[in-house]
């Protein structure tokens, strides 16, 4: 069946001075704050045409005709072109039924006019490009006598381009939020075309070739080989040999407690292969195998191994160049947590799409014994690097891209044209077809096409094909923001609501401009106020919904109004709103009843809901109950079902997020409280809108105003795209088993996404139903079908072909790390809700035995028992199940919301951001002046999670990708503390710490740290500090996972139980 097609194109950035978050904030100490704000920054097009457009007909019944304009703006070219102006009209636009506005177009005066934002705002090094449209030019079928003129399609499908890293020369742009990729400013300096491609097989990604079962001999492997951070080896780890990636090539047991092996290899812990030459194909990776002798004396055995040599994540910050296929082989991909720049020579950027296995077994038993998961992760708008060359628009006028006529696949480079191009088969289904006449062109000497190199949908692994009226259902959706407030008594005593407010009124400069832009605002308590904010009022008007059993909306055409209508009274209404209500003695909260009324003005059009909640829903529609302090009562109810209140209460919501989906209004709710507010039910609206959950607990409006606010910047800055719909095909032989994520699913072949993003990521698992032919590829192909933030309706299509193999060896070599325990993580948040910790925590460690027995049982071939044998792609797992199972999901003294929260996170959290957010970098930053980093790295060398790197003299900071902790010893030196904190005792710092940055070099390298650090996971991480001995002490501690806990065992305990376990099952 012709599947819909996503649309979507992110949004080129931001206007690059907005104001700052100034609420609450010292202004002291905003440039701190503000330099690292800068990140979430993007930039978008100088202008965007305002003029009126006729509205596009809503999904249901088309209210009325819609006029569609389909001129688009020209495509930006990608690096360096000039900023995304857009000429020409803007795409289909919105009109509303009410009568037109009168007034001029973009009340741009109203606009505050106060300084930049971020004074501070470090020029970048990496300085935003000037355009940030990532997509690149359009391309336009030559041949194609349907297609109009040069392409015009609008805005450049930037999903691409992250703006933030900029082509050098925009040094004035504020950088914007980086994508989980490498450093910026390092990237710049990689000329692409002068490096070798170092890397198929860096760091965790190992290949290994197959019959090679011994280590090799240890093999010094150059810098650019080794896995990239997020983890390096701190200063306080014997510093690996220069060339090992991996540590110490020696096992340092002590030798009394090594079981002797006759015959079998030295203790060496990490055979290295030898380092693979540039872009390793897939079939001549080199051997690998990691013995580790941990051995046969169970209890004894832990004791004795050194926890430094065992394996362990290493730093390697070097840029890899990586070209996805060379000729007719397929590369290995980098480590997606490495530093990388990707050539897409034919199959898709890993950053769109990778696989667990980077060959695919040709039978399920095959899988099966491997133990392996066979799982894609498809973040179909991810953030590209700066220096990637832009996803190419392609245009094939009326008659929309070529398809398989049988699977309905989209034509890719791996589609094979035969008969004189005549005909072409298809790589997904098999089926041979006509191809169309206006599409025809001979092939050359070697079988391709004379033109495959000019046409990116035939050399491109991604390209975004622009939509024929046949791919939309309505005119494309204009982009509607509606804000959402709690104005209860708590939201207002805890400061959320003008947090919140603050937030808005500082991102309404950041939306989109144009015709398209519409917004809408509503607070509530126990009843529901929306306001009119038509111009021709003197002032916003308030309209109460009293009724928050049975809602209604009023005034439907009132409540969203074009932006450019409405600015200015925005504005007034979001100064005002915290005073309004500053003596609001109403304590419930009817956020059920808020949202589904907002739903009911957004109805016709769809587009974000932002909600704002600080406290437990209390009253009308979807009403909930403070059932965890219920379960704690019960406490014998409780141990046994604690589980349960992970689970939504009841299903009120989750039939209304159903219902909000099937109109395309995506939910995204900001939880600003300090107490329970049932995270588990509130989640499943935007788990199943697209959305998600930001929460800010416990809120503080001192420190967390500031991440509120760039939070929700990037939210409405990000790429993105509206009413999406997502298809992943498969080759003959794999079928699609689960898609997983947040999302909306009512047919099984696609999922539904009313929103979609660059930080968006789903799952999708695989299975067979039939045998895969040996040495054949096996491709996979994702299309989204989107409309962009200007009303683009766009099919983004990824494809990726994987060889396939009959050899278990392979399936080991080609393993991806972190794409695997990606799959176990986001497999054991699902089932946290239904199933008891223990449960989870065997079943984790148990997915880890299994793969590691099938190795050693079937691939190794060492006969000793004595060693534990590990797959060099795979040896760090064990690390993270270990860290998994000690997580906050997984641990029973989590607060019920905390725990909740994880899983909702987890849901569509991004491969890159997997490792640290179980496993945290851990840095020392006492020393950061004293020890200068030699890679130029502004962000100090990581050290392993145990407490023994912890000392009292020295200051820790600790990040996952969310939060930021930063411990504080209780004996440092009082002059770090005075630069750090300017404060000459521990007692002195705050707890609620706002990080400044005074004069001193340690302050500043502090700043530039923590500011690389949101830059580089797009988010502005959450500041506390911890101090030894209090409660914020052992939350830290609590990321120790390496160590010994009454309830886990310590890193080297794991393995020897692990390796018990495997030998157990030998027998
Ligand atoms: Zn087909």
């Amino acid at each position: 069946m012709a599947s819909p097609v996503p649309s979507g194109v992110p949004r080129p950035g931001g206007n690059p001075s907005f104001p700052p978050p100034n609420y609450n904030m010292q202004r002291t100490s905003s440039d701190s704050i503000a330099a690292g704000m800068q990140n979430l920054q993007i930039n978008r097009p100088a202008s965007m045409p305002n003029q009126p457009v006729p509205r596009p007909a809503p999904f249901a019944p088309p209210p009325f005709a819609a006029a569609s304009a389909s001129s688009a703006p020209p495509s930006a070219p990608f690096p360096g072109s000039a900023p995304v102006s857009r000429s020409g009209p803007p795409p289909a636009g919105f009109q509303r039924a009410a009568p037109p506005s009168t007034g001029p177009p973009n009340a741009a005066s109203v606009r505050p006019s106060g300084p930049p934002p971020f004074g501070l705002r470090p020029p970048s090094p990496a300085a935003l490009p000037s355009s940030p449209l990532m997509a690149g030019p359009v391309v336009q079928p030559s041949i194609t006598p349907s297609v109009q003129g040069p392409m015009s399609n609008g805005q450049p499908a930037f999903a691409s381009g992250p703006p933030y890293f900029p082509p050098s020369g925009s040094a004035q742009q504020p950088l914007v939020g980086p994508p989980s990729v490498g450093l910026s400013d390092r990237v710049p300096q990689v000329p692409p075309s002068i490096r070798p491609h170092p890397v198929s097989s860096a760091g965790s990604a190992s290949h290994g070739p197959p019959s090679q079962l011994v280590p090799p001999p240890p093999t010094l492997y150059p810098a650019a080989f080794q896995p990239p951070p997020p983890f390096s080896a701190g200063q306080g780890m014997p510093s690996p040999p220069t060339g090992s990636p991996y540590g110490a090539q020696t096992w340092p047991m002590q030798p009394p407690q090594v079981t002797p092996i006759p015959g079998t290899q030295p203790p060496r812990m990490f055979g290295m292969p030898p380092p693979p030459p540039p872009n390793q194909p897939m079939n001549s990776m080199p051997p690998s195998m990691s013995p580790l002798p941990v051995a046969g004396a169970p209890a004894a055995g832990s004791s004795k191994i050194d926890p430094n040599q065992i394996p362990r994540p290493v730093p390697g910050s070097s840029m890899i160049i990586f070209e996805t296929r060379q000729g007719n082989q397929v590369n290995v991909p980098p480590p997606a947590t490495s530093n990388y720049i990707v050539k897409d020579t034919g199959n898709c950027s890993p950053r769109f799409m990778r696989c667990t296995i980077n060959q695919i077994p040709c039978t399920g038993d095959l899988l099966m014994t491997s133990g392996m998961q066979l799982a894609l992760m498809v973040q179909p708008l991810a953030l590209p690097h700066p220096s990637e060359e832009p996803i190419q628009v392609v245009d094939f006028g009326d008659s929309g891209p070529v398809r398989c006529s049988r699977c309905k696949g989209y034509i890719n480079p791996l589609m094979k044209f035969i008969d004189q191009g005549r005909r072409f088969i298809c790589n997904l289904c098999g089926f041979t077809d006509e191809t169309p006449r206006e599409y025809h062109c001979n092939l050359g000497p070697d079988g391709r096409r004379r033109d495959a190199d000019e046409r990116p949908e035939l050399c491109r692994g991604t390209v975004e094909f622009v939509a024929p009226k046949e791919y939309m259902v309505r005119d494309p959706m204009p982009a509607v923001f509606f804000f959402l407030i709690d104005v209860s008594m708590n939201a207002i005593q805890t400061g959320g609501t003008a947090a919140a407010c603050s937030a808005i009124n500082q991102v309404i400069a950041d939306l989109p401009e144009g015709p398209r832009t519409f917004v809408g605002i509503a607070t509530f308590d126990s009843t529901i106020h929306f306001y009119n904010l038509k111009r021709a009022l003197q002032q916003p008007l308030m309209l109460i919904v009293p009724d928050v059993q049975d809602v209604y909306t009023p005034l439907q055409t009132d409540v969203i109004v074009q932006l450019s209508e409405c600015r200015q009274h925005l504005e007034q209404l979001l100064e005002n709103i915290p005073t309004m209500f500053l003596s609001n003695k109403v304590a419930d909260s009817a956020f059920g009843a808020a949202i589904k009324a907002a739903f009911l003005a957004m109805k016709t059009t769809g587009g974000k809901l932002l909600v704002f909640q600080s406290v437990l829903p209390s009253i009308g529609i979807g009403a909930l109950s403070a059932r965890e302090a219920e379960g704690r009562v019960n406490v014998s109810a409780g141990e046994k079902e604690a589980h349960k209140l992970l689970q939504p209460a009841d299903k009120i919501l989750k039939t209304m997020a159903i219902e909000f989906a099937e109109y395309q209004v995506c939910v995204d709710v900001f939880i600003t409280t300090q107490s329970y507010v049932d995270i588990a039910s509130i989640s499943v609206i935007p788990k199943t809108t697209g959305g998600q959950i930001y929460y800010y607990y416990p809120f503080s409006v001192l420190s967390d105003s500031a991440k509120v606010y760039n939070d929700l910047r990037w939210n409405v800055t990000k790429p993105q795209g509206f009413e999406a719909v997502m298809r992943v095909r498969c080759s003959q032989g794999l079928q699609v088993q689960e898609y997983s994520g947040n999302y909306c699913k009512r047919i099984p072949t696609d999922v539904d996404l009313p929103g979609i993003d660059c930080d968006k990521t789903i799952m999708v698992t695989l299975k067979h139903d039939d045998k895969l032919q040996d040495g054949a590829e096996c491709a996979f192909q994702c299309a989204l079908l989107y409309t962009t933030v200007y009303g683009q309706r766009r099919i983004r299509v990824t494809t990726l072909s994987l060889p396939s193999t009959t050899v278990l060896s392979n399936l080991f070599r080609s393993a991806d790390l972190d794409t695997q325990f990606a799959c176990f993580l986001k497999q054991a948040a699902s089932e946290t809700p239904t199933s008891p910790i223990p449960q989870i925590r065997e079943q984790m460690t148990n997915f880890c035995i299994n793969i590691l027995h099938s190795y050693r049982k079937y691939c190794a071939t060492v006969s000793s028992s004595g060693q534990l044998i590990l797959p060099e792609a795979l040896k760090l797992l064990p690390l993270y199940i270990l860290a998994l199972v000690k997580s906050i999901g997984l641990r029973a003294d989590g607060r019920i919301d905390d725990r909740s929260y994880w899983i909702s996170r987890v849901s569509a959290i991004s491969t890159p951001l997997v490792v640290p957010f179980v496993y945290p970098n851990l840095m020392a930053i006492h020393d950061l002046v004293s020890k200068q980093e030699t890679d130029g790295s502004l962000v100090p060398p990581s050290k392993p999670l145990s407490s023994d790197n912890i000392t009292d003299d020295g200051i820790f900071l600790l990040e996952n990708g969310e939060d930021c902790l930063i411990y504080v010893g209780n004996s440092v030196n009082s002059d770090i503390l005075q630069q750090i904190f300017e404060v000459s005792s521990i007692n002195e710092i705050p707890t609620q710490l706002v990080l400044q940055q005074y004069d001193n070099p340690l302050s500043k390298k502090l700043n530039e740290a923590v500011n690389e650090i949101r830059r580089q996971r797009c988010s502005y991480l959450r500041l506390r500090v911890c101090k030894k001995g209090d409660p914020s002490g052992m939350l830290f501690f609590s990321y120790m996972v390496e160590d010994k806990t009454p309830s886990g065992l310590s890193y080297v305990e794991f393995l020897v139980h692990i390796h018990r376990q495997i030998q157990t099952k030998m027998v």
